[in-house]
């Protein structure tokens, strides 16, 4: 169902004076990116490429108000657009390039109708402010995602779906953006969010941090989190690390940010360089939420992360972030390299051996279960994260290794890395990079250990 279109008095008053025969005729643009796991994500017609947001929140109410400044590029002539944004929050204006546009919202739509028809191929620019009382929204597979309250602020994790919980955009993982986030909160608490940290003001018992992330990302792995966090934020080796930490973590956060620079220079070794001007991680105490997310530059943990959990969100930092699936069915590009990230880990810290990580998990029966799912396949968003996208895409890459020998399969991670730094890749991308790199046809393996059902010979 449609709410009424809601035209502001200003849009009333404009409408006459731009007739449509001023410009081209346009063509709505698509109300979906297509994705069949989330068919509601994303849209088309355009592709963004700024987020400005400005938010203020009152973490007692639960309030919030905010202002996002959308620069975007048309890639049709475009007579209409949506955003995604649930509609627990209200939108109360829309401009585009500076004139009202009429809107409506319709469940997780907003439909923009910009009083002109815009160019194809031309810069244009989105103002939306709006406010209410965010809600997290409830996955597929039954937990919580987006704008996740606690009992001082706000765990702010988006994958899948959550970003429509807190801001309007193009929330498909295709559409990647560079972010400056504004957000003021009690001067007692703390907004983090991705990049650099670039402001830090109080004003009347409220403080207003600025952060600037500066390479793209997709709006999955944005995050504003908010807590009465101790903050740091220095220079620790070659990195910049930023931490958040809530009190009630505190004890066991001793040496946080000085463990990140040693996993990030093994990686960096292993899968190219480091891809972000700031790294660190925020530690929420969130056991209600029960699960840690590679928000970009600074991943988010519900507690202190344990070795194998930090080289796992870190590692996500190259594979995920930077390279970032097409379809949320490739999530084993994510999961299954992370996984295997973990175990080269342990193995450089003498915990456990590669080796025997893959031989653990290819024990499992023939029979069991976990060997129905395919890796590259996994059968729908209610399964985008159990077991056989984390282990058997861990084993998968561990079969290609051996098959490939190790110069050429870490040359191929690193290809992938470099080749599709801060874009989008599929699983057939990397089969095509990994047969190039390696001169070999990898055609039988990947069909076993991706596409097919059931335990694949070793
Ligand atoms: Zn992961």
């Amino acid at each position: 169902m449609k709410r009424l279109l809601a035209l502001t008095a200003a849009a009333f008053l404009a409408l006459p004076l731009t007739p449509a025969t001023a410009s081209p005729a346009g063509t709505p643009g698509a109300p979906s990116a297509g994705d069949p796991y989330f068919p509601g994500q994303g849209n088309g017609g355009y592709d963004t490429r700024h987020y400005d947001l400005t938010l203020d929140y009152d973490p007692a109410s639960g309030r919030l108000t905010g202002r996002a400044a959308i620069s975007a590029q048309a890639t049709q002539a475009l007579s209409r657009f949506n955003l995604d944004l649930a509609d627990t929050l209200t939108v109360r204006s829309v401009t585009v390039d500076g004139r009202p546009a009429s809107f409506a919202q319709s469940g997780s739509e907003l439909v923009v109708t910009p009083a002109r028809t815009l160019h194809d191929r031309r810069g244009f620019s989105v103002v939306v402010r709006y406010d209410g009382t965010p809600a997290h929204v409830l996955d597929p597979d039954g937990s919580m995602d987006g704008w996740i309250r606690t009992a001082d602020g706000v765990y702010n994790a988006n994958e899948p779906q959550g970003a429509i919980t807190w801001y309007p955009g193009n929330h498909h993982m295709t559409d990647k953006a560079t972010y400056r986030f504004t957000v003021t909160v009690p001067a007692d608490r703390v907004a983090v969010a991705n990049g650099d940290l670039v402001r830090r003001t109080s004003k009347g018992g409220r403080t207003t941090y600025g952060w600037n992330a500066r390479e793209p990302m997709a709006s999955y792995l944005a995050t504003v989190s908010i807590g009465t966090f101790d903050l740091t934020d220095r220079r620790v080796g070659r990195y910049r690390v930023t931490t958040a930490v809530d009190p009630q973590a505190r004890g066991d956060a001793t040496g946080f940010a000085e463990r990140h620079p040693p996993v990030l220079d093994y990686f960096s070794e292993l899968f190219g360089r480091y891809p972000y001007s700031s790294t660190g991680g925020i530690v929420d105490h969130a056991p209600e939420v029960g699960y840690a997310l590679e928000t970009q530059t600074r991943p988010l943990y519900p507690r202190v992360p344990s070795e194998s959990l930090l080289a796992h969100e870190l590692a996500h930092q190259w594979f995920g972030d930077s390279v970032t699936p097409t379809l949320w069915r490739d999530i084993w590009l994510n999961e299954g390299f992370a996984t295997y990230a973990e175990w080269l880990w342990a193995d450089k810290l003498g915990t456990r051996t590669v080796q025997a990580a893959f031989d653990e998990a290819y024990a499992r029966p023939a029979d069991d279960e976990f060997w129905q799912t395919p890796t590259a396949d996994p059968g729908g968003p209610e399964n985008l994260f159990h077991d056989p996208v984390y282990d058997r895409g861990a084993m998968t890459l561990h079969a290609l290794r051996g098959a490939t020998g190790d110069d050429a399969f870490f040359a191929i991670l690193r290809a992938w890395a470099r080749e599709h730094r801060y874009g989008n890749a599929d699983t057939a991308a990397f089969i095509a990079l990994a047969e190039r790199v390696s001169g070999k046809d990898l055609g039988a393996l990947f069909d076993a250990w991706l596409f097919k059902p059931g335990k694949p010979a070793q």
